[in-house]
């Protein structure tokens, strides 16, 4: 549904001569449908992207394909009518200050020349769906952040698009709006099977909504996959780094110090859906080997729980070598393993 092929987007500064690259040579498919993440600390190129794809930013090389059709090849008023078919929404909602909601929603059709009747319709059945009905005659200065992200979603629903990207739609908000407004894109993807774009510095909004993620640094994608399987098996510090920040802290030092005096330990976390206290006790059992749980936290992914899961063994090194053995046969992932004392 949407394609970047080799894309690469150059900005010239100020400083002459010189060239800063925010895209390198990005390709990335987002299939029709589901909806996919790109994650990045901030100036990682995400919003160059995004803002790619339906082109308010043309990228210096490679191409950009929506729906089949080549956005560079097409001429002004084909891209106009490709842009239709893209919804937008943004950080800072971008609601004109002066209209009304009703107007936020219905000034926009009229300059598509949309016929009044259905103008109205539109408003109303996507101000409903949003969950705003009772809200048509309030200016934006009187809604909550929340309120006001609905109604952008409400003006972008009613051009009724295909794809809907999402620039940090959530960044502005607090925890408890953030989640109401991503249980909102999730029922808008469900019930509409528009494909979701939406770029994000938190780690957060990935698990919740997304089917894949990709990771970006520095202008290139370093990473890309299913949720679980990223989250899983991370193959880059960045990546490890952003996974890490969604489970509290590991177990504290002086913890660990105590148990090392007792005998050497072995620490092993384990990470995925297997991730939990059976595949421990099942080990103790098989092995006669002391076995403790020092941390252990599972978090939802969109839909099916992620676990991670650190403990420790203790036992000489071939017994706890056996208990590897066996772990890994059973299809628990280990993740990290520590040798202390
Ligand atoms: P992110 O969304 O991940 O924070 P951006 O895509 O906004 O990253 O920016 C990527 C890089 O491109 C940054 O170094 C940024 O300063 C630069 N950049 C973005 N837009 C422009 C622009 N219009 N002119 C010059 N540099 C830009």
């Amino acid at each position: 549904m949407i394609e970047l092929k080799n894309v690469t987007k150059k900005f010239e500064s100020k400083k002459k001569g010189h060239a800063i690259l925010a895209l390198k040579n990005v390709n990335l498919t987002v299939n029709q449908g589901e909806i996919f993440g790109v994650i990045g600390y901030s100036g990682a190129g995400k919003s160059t992207l995004v803002r790619c794809v339906n082109f308010l930013e043309k990228p210096s090389s490679g191409e950009v394909i929506v729906n089949g059709q080549t956005l560079g090849k097409l001429t002004n008023d084909q891209l106009r009518q490709a842009r239709q078919n893209i919804g937008m929404i943004f950080q800072g909602f971008n609601l004109l200050k002066t209209a009304n909601v009703y107007d936020n929603i219905a000034i926009p059709l009229k300059l598509t020349g949309i016929p009044a009747s259905e103008i109205k319709a539109r408003v109303e059945k996507y101000l409903n769906i949003v969950g705003l009905s009772d809200k048509k005659y309030v200016f934006p200065n009187q809604l909550s952040g929340g309120q006001k992200q609905r109604v952008a979603i409400a003006r972008a629903l009613s051009h009724e698009p295909d794809i809907l990207l999402s620039d940090e739609a959530t960044s502005a908000l607090d925890p408890e709006t953030t989640d109401s407004i991503l249980n909102l894109l999730l029922k808008i993807n469900r019930e509409f099977g528009i494909t979701i774009l939406l770029i994000t510095h938190e780690m957060h909004v990935i698990q919740k909504i997304c089917d894949r993620v990709a990771v970006m640094e520095n202008g290139e994608i370093i990473e890309q996959g299913n949720v679980i399987d990223v989250y899983s098996d991370p193959q880059t510090t960045t990546t490890e780094r952003f996974v890490s920040s969604i489970f509290p802290s590991d177990i504290p030092n002086e913890i660990i110090e105590e148990l090392a005096q007792r005998g050497p330990i072995i620490q092993l976390t384990f990470v995925g859906e297997s991730a939990d206290q059976p595949a421990l006790s099942m080990l103790a059992k098989k092995f006669d080997i002391h076995s403790n749980i020092l941390s252990g936290n599972i978090v939802q992914l969109k839909d099916r729980p992620f676990g991670k899961l650190t403990a420790h063994i203790q036992g000489t090194k071939a017994e706890t070598d056996k208990a590897l053995h066996y772990l890994i046969e059973q299809g628990v992932k280990v993740s990290e393993v520590k040798v202390n004392g």
